[in-house]
């Protein structure tokens, strides 16, 4: 079982979490075309850690960013997802 280390609520079974997507692949209505299609279609996907979007939706329903490895599911951080304010 994995734990993910919920800044509000502490350690909490994955179970409780929900994936959303990874950060890189948000798209904003105000983005350029040709920006949020190699956003959503042309993104690479290296071995490491990447960041993604969770919601502790059992829990807190915060949103939250879990910074992990794509090949060992190593959590290194998490914290609040603050979405950036539109341009
Ligand atoms: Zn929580």
């Amino acid at each position: 079982m994995m734990l993910i280390h919920c800044p509000h609520c502490g350690p909490r079974a994955q179970i409780e979490f929900s994936y959303e997507r990874t950060l890189d692949s948000i798209v904003t209505l105000d983005m350029p075309a040709n920006e949020a299609v190699a956003r959503l279609y042309a993104r690479t996907n290296p071995r490491g850690l990447d960041d993604e979007l969770w919601r502790h939706g059992l829990g807190c329903r915060q949103w939250l960013v879990l910074r992990r490895h794509r090949q060992t599911h190593e959590i290194v951080s998490v914290t609040d997802y603050v979405p950036a304010v539109p341009r």
